[in-house]
């Protein structure tokens, strides 16, 4: 395959999912308006005097999308036993569209403008008196984008696909003319080599465009 073709095809293959992206974002955005996704991931480990709780969950809410960590940790002089459980949870459960709430976080304000916010909080709490107290440990973090902000850089990357697409296809449109893949003057005579740029030419490569 001729250096032509092949860029020509991977950029082919980048336009064709930067537009599945793009339409998958459109979908997202209009889905989850009125509707909640979400996908959880919880698991639970217990060795000697401790239990670690842990979160992961990836939603889509209100036009957001959120990834959200949720990690808890007891120390407790009860816990003996040593276990690991994890499971996944897939929820889609309709919305009330009148109740939009926007994620609303610690992020500076151009932030919140342009669709991004994020979150995060821990506290610490005891329970007890020594020799048998339990701490716990709690921790969550979060951060939202806008499905638009997501859609719009889709979009922006689509705008760049399409123009590495017409840039791959040129010297190969060239070629199959009988043009130099470089400057475009007419080759036929001298397919090896550009009188006019001096840029040499594959043979094989001008056999593939002709096709
Ligand atoms: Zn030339």
């Amino acid at each position: 395959m001729s250096p032509f073709r092949r860029k020509l095809r991977i950029a082919v293959v980048i336009l064709i999912a930067s537009i599945l992206l793009d339409l998958a974002l459109l979908a997202l955005w209009m889905g989850t308006r009125g509707d909640s996704l979400s996908l959880t991931r919880a698991s639970e480990s217990r060795t000697d005097q401790n239990i670690d709780h842990q979160t992961l969950k990836l939603a889509a809410s209100c036009g957001y999308v959120y990834f959200a960590w949720v990690h808890s940790h007891t120390h407790s002089p009860f816990v003996r036993e040593h276990a690991h459980a994890a499971h996944w949870d897939y929820d889609h459960s309709p919305r009330d569209p009148g109740d939009f709430e926007p994620p609303e976080g610690d992020e500076p304000k151009w932030l919140t403008r342009i669709g991004v916010s994020a979150n995060s909080d821990s506290a610490t709490q005891t329970v007890g008196v020594a020799p048998t107290i339990i701490t716990l440990n709690y921790s969550w973090r979060w951060v939202a984008f806008d499905c638009r902000l997501l859609l719009a850089i889709g979009l922006a990357l689509t705008v760049i696909a399409v123009w590495r697409f017409r840039r791959a296809r040129r010297p190969w449109k060239r070629l199959k003319l009988g043009l130099c893949p470089a400057c475009g003057y007419d080759i036929r005579a001298t397919p090896d080599r550009c009188p006019e740029c001096g840029s040499v030419t594959n043979p094989s490569a001008t056999a593939d465009a002709r096709g």
